[in-house]
């Protein structure tokens, strides 16, 4: 949307493509729960046009039109989809996608949680659910991170904001996997102790399982808030960009936007791997100045 509006000073026309009931992104998703909602980009419904078709959970109607359509009908592309599917550890089923969950609560499709919860990580998205799932009213939610407070990368004041409503952490704590009833809902997470070795390539100190130390605590909701990514479809759909080993897209980097498809651009999440609203918007005002750039060469 910063794209956008940075174009529309300089661009006769600039189009943006999204998903109607997600326009505006995981700004959405994580700050209008703490009734920041107001802040949400705004673009004159003449200056903005949407494609949409389908529910946001199906295929993304932006699919339908191939990255070689756009670059035949468009003199520069700028790619800036964010993370928007949920890493999973694979071995909590009927676990919860945190980003699902908190979407499914903003939309009002989620309005209770059955108690007492897990959130798995210690992101901020991780401390959001949490937030979240407390304030639905589940009396109980644990924070499970297999570090210590010094390696989580959610900010202090989200973790004090959980703590104060009375929410727990377990740090040093590993998830091993759900429990079920024989109905085959969930009635537990399997966790062992951590201790910390080495720092590893993050350059934060990695856990190392303390053996014996497994244990099982009895909760009847699991919420994964391990990390963000982005979705099979989308990286099937952008064949010619190539992508890092994260997953993410590759840039030219040293100040350059630029993919390896020519004219084509790619900013925010998708690029940085998850950070701030200020750092992708930022990210996003460079890359239009430099397709602004380009287009301005090009007319020359
Ligand atoms: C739960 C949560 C809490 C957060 N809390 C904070 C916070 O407190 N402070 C902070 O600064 N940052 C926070 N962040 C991070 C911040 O929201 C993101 O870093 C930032 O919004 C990313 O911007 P982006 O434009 O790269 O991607 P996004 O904001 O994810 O936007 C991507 C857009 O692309 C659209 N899209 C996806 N697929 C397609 C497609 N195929 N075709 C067309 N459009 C598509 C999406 O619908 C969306 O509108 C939080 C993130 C989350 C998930």
């Amino acid at each position: 949307m910063s794209v956008v509006r940075h174009a529309l000073g300089s661009s006769p026309r600039a189009f943006c493509f999204s998903p109607p009931a997600r326009v505006g992104g995981a700004l959405l998703v994580g700050l209008a729960l703490l009734g920041l909602t107001a802040c949400a980009p705004r673009l004159p419904p003449a200056d903005l046009t949407v494609i949409n078709g389908a529910e946001p959970e199906s295929l993304d109607p932006a699919l339908a039109l191939s990255i070689e359509d756009l670059r035949r009908d468009y003199d520069a592309v700028l790619l800036a989809m964010g993370l928007g599917k949920g890493s999973a550890l694979g071995s909590n089923s009927g676990a919860l996608d945190a980003l699902t969950f908190l979407r499914d609560v903003k939309r009002g499709r989620i309005r209770e949680i059955a108690g007492p919860v897990a959130v798995l990580g210690g992101g901020n998205t991780a401390l959001d659910a949490a937030t979240a799932a407390l304030e639905l009213g589940a009396r109980d939610v644990y924070l499970v991170y297999r570090r210590s407070f010094a390696e989580m990368p959610a900010w202090p004041a989200e973790r004090d904001r959980f703590l104060g409503k009375g929410g727990h952490i377990l740090i040093l704590t590993e998830p091993l996997g759900n429990v079920l009833d024989a109905d085959g809902r969930i009635a537990g997470l399997r966790i062992r102790r951590t201790e910390l070795g080495e720092p590893d390539s993050t350059g934060r100190r990695s856990p190392r399982p303390v053996p014996g130390t497994e244990s099982v605590l009895a909760v009847r909701t699991i919420i994964e808030a391990i990390g963000q990514e982005v979705p099979d479809e989308i990286r099937q759909a952008l064949s010619g960009v190539q992508f890092t080993r994260k997953g993410l897209i590759q840039v030219a980097g040293n100040g350059s936007w630029r993919t390896s498809l020519p004219r084509v651009f790619a900013a925010g999440d998708i690029v940085n791997g998850g950070s701030t609203v200020v750092q992708c918007v930022a990210e996003g005002m460079a890359a239009a100045s430099e397709m602004d750039g380009m287009l301005r060469q090009d007319s020359n």
